[in-house]
């Protein structure tokens, strides 16, 4: 693989070429395998920016890591320190090297989607900068997507009131298959590490909650998942991350779903909080399979019944009249323990299946304590205060239910 960057003001753009080994086809951090549509992206950023030649291969790699085999050459050299983590990480030979690694800045910024786990972060750190990822369309690749209002998103975003950099970028369309999307999950933060130098940026905080953290994500495993490639601070990812002075931080990966959902939902950013990418300026659609689960969630936090006109017949609700595993099944569990009539709900045979009760949801309540133990130094004391007074930590049954979770 050889990527290169030309900018121009705020505009930075992205050139890829495969070597002749590699093909269009690739493979994400996940497991999810991907087709590649075109060789160039590009990033706008709301002011011009020289960033450390590690920043840039950084962002770079979230884009193009899917479609790398043996090694990558970027078109300036990179600190041996970057070099190291690709090769550990990956087993990638990564270069030219020749730069001094970059130190990191003072600030921890948020990446902010808008979504109830990033603004349950932004809540818990108030004065972080919020960095939020704008899909725009790409001169060359037809949206089939127009559903996925991130203009919405983006607006939301900036009524907020806090310190918000929008960032946009066509870089999702790079995936021609299965969808438009982040080549690895890591491109979300592409404006943030493009942006760290400018904004003395020592770390990048996103939502992810335990469920995506340690529980396996849900959507393509679902065991206990301590060793997370993508997530955990000594992953390839959080090594990468690390050596460009930039380390990942899970400010809530030690809680679930329903609490960070608490934590937004009680928080100055509620009339903010939008977790539906489809609905308009009104509000959520109320249709899609992302209102039915956190509406499943919000009902099971204020125990009330479900407000929704999703039936069970409908597709977005057929996965739950199916047997589990589910994605997200600690979430279904809590749901149907704690919503009054959820035998009247599209979830009511999900129910029948997990037998889930009051007691054995409890721990995700709480806070995992390893999800603290992970966080960078800086900012680890002050997450580990707001996790005890607002959550308290896991006793050890707790702990038990998620280092056995996918073995019950
Ligand atoms: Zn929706």
């Amino acid at each position: 693989m050889k990527v290169g960057w030309t900018g121009d003001g705020g505009l930075w753009r992205l050139r890829l070429r495969l070597d002749p080994a590699e093909g269009v086809g690739g493979t994400v951090t996940d497991g999810q395998v991907v087709e590649l549509s075109t060789d160039t992206c590009h990033v706008r950023l709301p002011r011009a920016v020289s960033p450390h030649p590690d920043l840039l291969a950084l962002a770079a790699w979230t884009v193009v890591a899917p479609w790398t085999a043996g090694r990558i050459v970027f078109d300036r050299p990179i600190s041996a320190e970057l070099a190291a983590a690709f090769h550990s990480g990956w087993g990638i030979d990564a270069g030219p090297v020749g730069e001094a690694a970059r130190t990191g800045g003072a600030r921890l910024a948020v990446s902010y989607s808008g979504g109830a786990d990033s603004v349950a972060v932004a809540a818990i750190l108030p004065d972080a900068p919020l960095v939020h990822f704008r899909r725009v369309g790409h001169p060359r690749v037809p949206n089939r997507w127009t559903h996925y209002r991130s203009d919405v998103l983006a607006e939301l975003a900036e009524q907020t009131g806090r310190d918000v950099t929008i960032v946009d970028s066509d870089l999702e369309f790079l995936l021609r298959h299965p969808r438009p999307g982040y080549p690895e999950h890591h491109a979300v933060t592409i404006g943030a590490a493009l942006l760290a130098d400018d904004m003395d940026l020592g770390g990048i905080a996103l939502g992810y909650e335990i469920g995506s953290r340690w529980l396996g994500g849900g959507r393509y495993v679902h065991r206990y998942t301590p060793d997370n490639p993508m997530w955990s601070g000594h992953g390839p990812w959080g090594r990468l991350f690390a050596a460009a002075g930039l380390p990942l931080v899970l400010p809530v990966g030690g809680i679930s779903e329903a609490m960070t959902m608490r934590l937004a939902l009680g928080s100055p950013l509620r009339e903010q909080v939008r977790w539906c990418l489809r609905g308009d300026a009104d509000g959520p659609c109320d249709r899609c399979g992302k209102c039915l689960y956190k509406e499943l969630i919000q009902a099971a936090l204020e125990r009330r019944p479900m407000r929704t006109t999703i039936t069970p017949d409908r597709p977005v609700a057929r996965k739950w009249q199916q047997p589990p595993p589910y994605g997200g099944q600690e979430m279904i569990e809590y749901g149907c323990a704690h919503v009054p009539g959820i035998e009247d709900t599209p979830f009511a045979r999900a129910a029948e299946y997990l037998k889930a009760t009051k007691e054995s949801t409890r721990w995700l309540e709480r806070c995992y304590p390893p999800a603290v133990e992970e966080i960078p130094g800086p900012w680890r004391k002050r997450i580990e205060t707001i996790m005890a007074d607002e959550f308290g930590f896991m006793d050890a049954d707790d702990i038990e239910r998620v280092e056995s979770w996918g073995r019950r």
